[in-house]
């Protein structure tokens, strides 16, 4: 993991930690060190590099957005992630979410629809020291097959319902975090976790977030 040397934008990740984090009640230990750890300004574009550490999301270019760091916490903490835990980010975008998964101790496989994004955020990941992380192209609705199963499963990109693909290859115990269209312009962040044959679904909140598309995305 690259460290900020000069420690120039530390003290706005400390601010982050505090008042956008933990203010709001993100307690898992691992995911609040990786968030002070990963340099969030590695992953935004040129245009909103002073505002990297803003309490929002950021545009990335070919209309998609940054989740919000509060965002990426919940979902990292939702998803339960202990060292070693193999982890499908589906929605890359600029890859800073994957490198926090990474930080937290994930291995992390990670897919996006939009080639262009998929490499820059290559270049990104490896700038911060999270070569590690493998971005593949692609329609993530479709999970990784051959990859299977993993310990999580976590999307940035709301679809009108769980992908079946990713119910299929989640392992037993394995969690599914993902943004649902709630209709009337709303979506709610759930948890699906897999016992057997069943999943326990927990409601997370309201959430915004980019469509899910390809075969299994947003109808
Ligand atoms: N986690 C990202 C957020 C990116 S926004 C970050 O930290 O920056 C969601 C991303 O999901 C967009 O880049 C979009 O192109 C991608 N996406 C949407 N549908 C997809 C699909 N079916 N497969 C893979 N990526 C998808």
């Amino acid at each position: 993991m690259a460290q900020d040397p000069a420690g120039e934008r530390a003290a706005e990740r400390q601010t982050m930690l505090e008042w956008h984090l933990r203010a709001r009640g993100i307690r898992d230990p691992r995911v609040l060190d990786a968030m002070g750890r990963v340099p969030r300004e590695l992953f935004v574009p040129a245009a909103v590099l002073a505002d990297a550490y803003a309490d929002s999301p950021l545009p990335l270019g070919h209309g998609q957005t940054i989740s919000q760091p509060y965002i990426v916490a919940l979902t990292a903490e939702a998803a339960l992630l202990r060292p070693g835990d193999r982890v499908l980010d589906v929605g890359t975008g600029s890859g800073y979410a994957a490198a926090v998964y990474a930080a937290a101790g994930a291995r992390v496989w990670s897919i996006e629809y939009i080639p262009a994004l998929a490499e820059q955020a290559r270049r990104a990941l490896d700038a911060a020291g999270c070569g590690e992380v493998e971005v593949t192209t692609g329609d993530g609705t479709l999970g990784l097959p051959e990859l299977a199963p993993f310990d999580a499963i976590l999307a940035a990109a709301a679809g009108s319902e769980i992908p079946r693909p990713w119910v299929d290859q989640l392992a037993e115990g394995g969690r599914i975090v993902m943004p649902l269209e709630r209709g009337w312009g709303w979506q709610q962040l759930i948890r699906a976790t897999r016992t057997g044959d069943e999943l326990a679904i927990d409601d997370l909140g309201g959430v915004r977030f980019v469509p899910l598309r390809g075969a299994h995305g947003l109808r």
